[in-house]
């Protein structure tokens, strides 16, 4: 069986490097917001070339924490996509306040400058935009200019994107702060969950800092009001540490199973992703195809496991439903119906990669 991801694969490659981290954290008996924690966050700021790094708990928290810390409260507007699985509206339902959705663009899954500004004219007090795929978003650079002209706060959702550049700059210090991820699937993860924030504003960061413990100004004095618990645990601090040295690898394996999957896959039925050189980190192989269901189906029966990211648009998810009742976002609801993700992550041997090309390839459409 050819599974969409493989942990025990990544696990079993840094071995020696996973127990040397665990074992020196518990040596050192400091298990939260220690050492680890410190160095991690200096090391993933310097190499996104950002001044602060403050880790949370996971992306989800990051997101809401950076939201908070941009200025949302209860009841504003945040423009957000409705393509990538709630993750960004879930932080936006947290403060209380209320999402407004924009479409995406049809080739690339991503919002266009034109789309944020639509929903900035509707209203929006803050912008998040997800560079969706492992894709920095084409325009990001223009939709920051446009934010910062309007006065109104940008966050990155980097979730996917670790290391995605355009123009030499890294995602995550376009806009007034960024949000990541560190699940194990991500393209830096850890071996659980984890998450932080990065800004370049030294006001953000240190009100991130407050919020993810309790708004403390100092310990035990609450200053910060909507603050929570929300820490990285030095275990996945250390993990992260011996990862990271390998991110750019590990994105360069993932472009290159990407380009054999684009050359290679010539089924008629199946439209690719466009080649998008160093902007892309490739997270997520996503092919297009009218008779996606029946793909599928197919790949499950010789064994190729494949995914849907994702299937309900947000507006469309049974918690929001009676919302949103009547919105309906085009470009968004017709990617939802003919998304496919295959299996690409470093760890994938040529082997495996061939094996999911000619399968694909052998379908009976
Ligand atoms: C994974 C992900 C998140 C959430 O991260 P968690 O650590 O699982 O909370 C947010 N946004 C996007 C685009 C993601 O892929």
């Amino acid at each position: 069986m050819q599974q969409i991801n493989n942990l025990a694969a990544k696990i079993n490659k840094f071995q020696t490097q996973i127990t040397a981290s665990v074992q020196r954290v518990v040596a050192s008996g400091w298990v939260v917001l220690g050492p680890e924690v410190k160095r991690f966050e200096a090391s993933f700021a310097q190499y996104l070339n950002a001044n602060h790094c403050i880790t949370v708990a996971n992306g989800t928290d990051a997101i809401e924490l950076a939201l908070k810390a941009l200025g949302v409260q209860k009841n504003d507007l945040v423009a957000t996509v409705a393509n990538a699985s709630m993750y960004t509206t879930t932080s936006i339902l947290a403060i209380g306040a209320t999402p407004v959705f924009m479409d995406v663009n049809l080739d690339n899954h991503v919002v266009t400058l034109a789309d944020v500004k639509h929903a900035v004219t509707s209203g929006a007090k803050a912008v998040v935009v997800t560079h969706l795929y492992g894709l920095a978003v084409p325009e990001i650079a223009e939709i920051s200019r446009y934010c910062a002209e309007q006065n109104v706060p940008l966050l990155e959702d980097c979730a996917q994107a670790h290391g995605a550049e355009r123009e030499g700059k890294r995602v995550g210090t376009f806009g007034d702060a960024a949000s990541f991820s560190f699940y194990p699937t991500k393209n830096l993860g850890a071996l659980g969950d984890g998450g932080a924030v990065v800004t370049n504003s030294p006001e953000i960061a240190q009100r991130v800092t407050q919020l993810r413990q309790y708004g403390w100004s100092s310990k035990y004095c609450v200053e910060l009001e909507g603050a929570r618990n929300s820490r990285l645990d030095e275990i996945q601090a250390a993990i992260l540490s011996e990862f990271l040295p390998h991110l750019d690898e590990g994105n360069s394996r993932r472009r290159e199973i990407a380009t054999r999957y684009r050359n290679e896959i010539t089924h008629h039925e199946i439209r690719h992703p466009q080649e998008q050189g160093k902007a892309s980190v490739a997270h997520l192989y996503v092919i297009k195809c009218l008779k996606r269901d029946a793909l599928q189906r197919y790949l499950r029966t010789v064994e190729i496991a494949s995914d849907v990211h994702y299937p309900i648009p947000d507006y469309k998810q049974p918690v929001l439903e009676h919302s949103f009742g009547t919105l309906s976002l085009k470009n968004t609801e017709t990617l939802a119906s003919e998304i496919l993700t295959l299996p690409c992550y470093p760890e994938m041997t040529d082997k495996e990669v061939s094996n999911v090309i000619a399968a694909v390839n052998g379908w009976a459409a």
